[in-house]
């Protein structure tokens, strides 16, 4: 047609009956409250559709007549009261028990609460979306700070060839669930923050989550340069240049953002070492108040919480000396903050040549609390990160570790609320780490357990239907091939055995596994009395090449006519796919590489609903199979080349699938469906969701982490920070006298003695000028084990006794044992201080 278009949108008036809508648009609380979404849905469905679930788009462009309609409709305006009240009900309610721990700040690069605010990637927004939730659900003094990516993550289509195509979309703020932060005195609030040679200016967003904020800063302002108005433009987008910008405006630009908002937070949580820079303007900010870097750094760290997220090395960033410096160099003449040490806050003794700054070491030096996030990821991020503490046993050092969790009611489907309600009794929402409480799912009749979880399949079908339809259509494909693809995918009949693959497609999750051996894979699924159907979906970053052919190598075997409608490849894998396929498949699929699969998340969602996990003995799964709630791989470790380990693992899958996932599901039963099935599921349930929710994580949060640093914190500012000035001070010291600290044994060795004797050990420890408080000494006591570590060793402590001529101190234990046999024991020294908050924070260790 000719001429020129021009766009006008014609929003609505919301009638004055129904204006709290906007208000339920505002705040991301609509992310885990099915009921009003409905909501929004009710008044159009198709639009709510169309708007990619978003009300506060719906709210613009929903028809006048629609909402006149519903202002005046008793159904529609009871069910508006009903999530009103329970909206006003959360909001207001008053606590049960408060924590008393200061205000927690929450610092990471992306957030996933719903699909409607796209600014995550993959299971780290998630898990950070999910810890706001739950703070906001246990009234957690909490804010959190981010980037708002105007471009967010990219959208995914996959071309017939199985070719990822990346679609960057411009989102329209007036559509997110966002509203521009303002300056307490009038005007837009404004930040600034110096790159090399000019200055951005920052806007700042807030979003309501339940009770919490998020903060999310944007260079796209007026006054920035082209190029710094992009700095914010895209999650993980550009390239170095643009991820060192991006990490100094989260980390130095958000500490800047909350001062100016007068916030002032008692713990500072780095969620992952993007956000890591913020050590460096707290130290900033505590050196204009009389410290030395040093002592700042004390300061600083004494209520830092560091959470590591990732075992393989590209997800640890790292820059150049030079880079740093083109970035930092003023910080030295401006403010006094000594580049050279600034710099060896982020160094690592093996990073490749050229990069010599390590953002993950940065967080570590700047924070006293760490962890990684499961029991085998903590172990890994502890060898990975042995040489801060290098006299440390890795075992023995300061990180350790929190399981993930997922919020529950952002992800268990409200399908089960009201089996849960009557078995459980009503009060389960609020009592989910109760593992006996959940017991009671056991008594869920087979029958109604079958049917629940068969609705939940066919939503998940209707949902497979239509994307598959879309995706097929754009790829030009016929329509009679169409039915022959989704031959297995009868959302009333949904009688397939589903199994579900859905996550980022990083190399190290293997999505390629299953295809080890094509011919035993085609026997499986080929079977006319038990089909399967394999469903994948996830996105390959568009950087990540061998992420991609990943995504081609499922293309290309879905497309084997033997295996056409047995294997599907969903694009646009976000959180609204994720939550359907967690709750619909019936097996949920995860096979990364042992132990590089930090936590995965997807499985707990999977297994609340009822979804039975298969899945590699890595991350949480290590934690929560227990021989009857799903079935495992054991990854084989030792001496393998890549092709046997993953031929092998391979071949572990197999046999799971054929002689326990077919058979099970398939057994018959007299009510037409596998009881054993049920039962398994069950048990999915029952033993993993009391224990995989973000209620028990971030209670472990607080407890271990946000009250201790919270307490610090208040400690460390005692008295214009004595207590850091004398910490630092102590460090100093010690670093530079333990070096020629010796110690010896003097008392006479008995190498028997009766039960109920007593025996003295004596040591002589040259302290080099150090104080016989500074040094503790202790004895480890304990079964002698083949490995060269006393087994389950108990630590006695050596005790300050005389002065000897030489001027060396005894350290001496009077010791009962209290066991029988033979026993091995050893001796070990290292520095002590009341404030510090590991025993072993210095790294430093002397062994007899
Ligand atoms: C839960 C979730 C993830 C994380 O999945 P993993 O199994 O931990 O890799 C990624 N993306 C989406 C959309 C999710 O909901």
């Amino acid at each position: 047609m000719p001429g020129t278009p021009f766009e006008l949108e014609v929003n609505p008036t919301i009638p004055p009956r129904l204006a709290r809508l906007q208000e339920l648009a505002d705040n991301l609380w609509y992310s885990w409250d099915r009921p009003t979404r409905a909501l929004f849905a009710r008044l159009h469905p198709s639009l709510w559709q169309t708007v990619g679930h978003s009300p506060k788009a719906f709210l613009k462009r929903v028809h006048q007549h629609r909402l006149d309609a519903a202002a005046s409709d008793r159904a529609f305006l009871d069910a508006f009261d009903r999530v009103l009240a329970q909206y006003d009900a959360y909001m207001t309610a008053t606590p049960e028990r408060r924590d008393d721990c200061g205000l927690v700040a929450y610092f990471c690069a992306e957030f996933g609460f719903h699909e409607s605010l796209p600014i995550y990637s993959g299971g780290l927004g998630i898990l950070a979306g999910d810890h706001c939730k739950a703070a906001s659900d246990a009234h957690l003094p909490f804010v959190a700070v981010g980037l708002l990516y105007d471009q967010g993550y990219f959208q995914q289509t996959i071309d017939a060839l199985g070719n990822q195509h990346a679609l960057y979309r411009d989102s329209d703020f007036e559509d997110l669930p966002i509203s521009q932060v303002m300056h307490p005195n009038g005007g837009e609030l404004r930040l600034r923050v110096a790159l090399p040679g000019r200055e951005v200016e920052l806007i700042v967003w807030r979003a309501r989550i339940g009770r919490v904020s998020l903060y999310l800063l944007d260079s796209a302002v007026a006054e920035n340069s082209p190029a710094d108005r992009a700095i914010t433009h895209r999650l993980y987008g550009g390239d170095r240049t643009t991820r060192i910008e991006q990490e100094i405006l989260l980390g130095i630009g958000g500490v800047r953002a909350l001062r100016a908002l007068g916030i002032e937070p008692a713990v500072w949580h780095i969620n992952e070492g993007h956000a890591a820079f913020m050590v460096l303007e707290r130290i900033r900010t505590c050196m204009q108040q009389g410290l030395v870097f040093a002592e700042a750094l004390e300061a600083v760290a004494a209520c830092t919480v560091f959470t590591t997220h990732t075992a393989v090395p590209a997800g640890h960033d790292r820059f150049g000396r030079d880079v740093i410096r083109r970035y930092f160099e003023l910080w030295e003449s401006e403010y006094g903050v000594p580049f050279d040490a600034f710099v060896a806050l982020g160094a690592e003794p093996d990073l490749p040549s050229g990069a010599e700054f390590d953002m993950t070491s940065l967080a570590i030096r700047g924070s006293r609390f760490h962890n990684g996030v499961s029991a085998v990821h903590g172990g890994v991020s502890a060898r990975i990160c042995a040489h801060h503490w290098p006299q440390v046993e890795f075992s023995d050092n300061p990180i350790g570790y929190i399981t993930n969790g997922v919020h529950v009611p952002s992800f268990l489907d409200p399908e089960w609320h009201d089996l849960f309600d009557r078995h459980l009794g009503p009060g389960w929402a609020k009592q989910l780490a109760d593992e006996k409480r959940w017991r009671a799912i056991a008594d869920i009749p087979a029958q109604q357990f079958w049917t629940a979880r068969q609705t939940l399949k066919s939503r998940l079908f209707h949902l497979v239907r239509n994307r598959v339809a879309e995706q097929h259509r754009r790829n030009q494909g016929s329509e009679a091939h169409l039915d022959r693809l989704l031959r297995f995918v009868v959302p009333n009949q949904p009688k397939v055995l589903t199994i579900g693959f859905a996550r980022r497609f990083a190399t190290y999750k293997r999505a390629a596994l299953l295809f080890e051996d094509l011919d035993w894979l085609a026997q499986l699924v080929s079977d006319r009395a038990r089909p399967v159907l394999f469903l994948f979906a996830g996105k390959a970053h568009p950087a990540d090449g061998p992420g991609q052919d990943l995504v081609r190598r499922v293309a290309e075997v879905a497309r084997m006519p033997k295996f056409e409608g047995h294997i599907l490849l969903l694009e646009g894998y976000d959180l609204r796919l994720a939550r359907r396929m967690v709750a619909g498949v019936d097996v949920w699929l995860n096979n990364p590489i042992y132990p590089l699969e930090a936590s995965g998340t997807s499985g707990m969602k999977a297994a609340m609903n009822g979804v039975v996990n298969l899945s590699v003995l890595d991350g949480w799964w290590a934690e929560g199979y227990d021989g009857t709630n799903g079935w495992a791989i054991k990854p084989v470790v030792n001496g393998f080349h890549e092709q046997d380990r993953d031929r092998e693992e391979a071949r572990t899958l197999y046999e799971i699938l054929q002689d326990a996932v077919l058979p099970l599901y398939y057994a018959p039963g007299p009510l037409g469906f596998s009881e054993g099935w049920v039962e398994l599921a069950k048990r999915s349930i029952m033993t993993l969701l009391p224990r995989f929710n973000t209620e028990r994580m971030l209670g472990q949060y607080v407890e271990r982490f946000y009250r201790p640093a919270s307490d610090r914190a208040a400690r460390f500012a005692q008295d214009g920070y004595a207590p850091a000035r004398a910490l630092a001070a102590w460090k100093a010291k010690v670093r530079e006298r333990w070096g020629s600290v010796r110690i010896q044994r003097i008392d006479r060795e008995k190498r028997r003695i009766v039960y109920g004797s007593r025996v003295r050990f004596e040591l002589a420890v040259w302290l080099n000028g150090l104080d016989p408080a500074d040094v503790k000494v202790e004895m480890l006591l304990g079964r002698p084990s083949e490995d060269g570590q006393p087994h389950r060793a108990t630590a006695y402590e050596l005790l300050p006794a005389a002065r000897l001529e030489s001027g060396e101190q005894v350290y001496a234990l009077e010791l009962e044992p209290d066991l029988c046999g033979k026993t091995e024991y050893r001796f070990r020294a290292f520095p002590q201080h009341p404030l510090l908050a590991h025993p072993f924070e210095t790294g430093l260790m002397l062994w007899l």
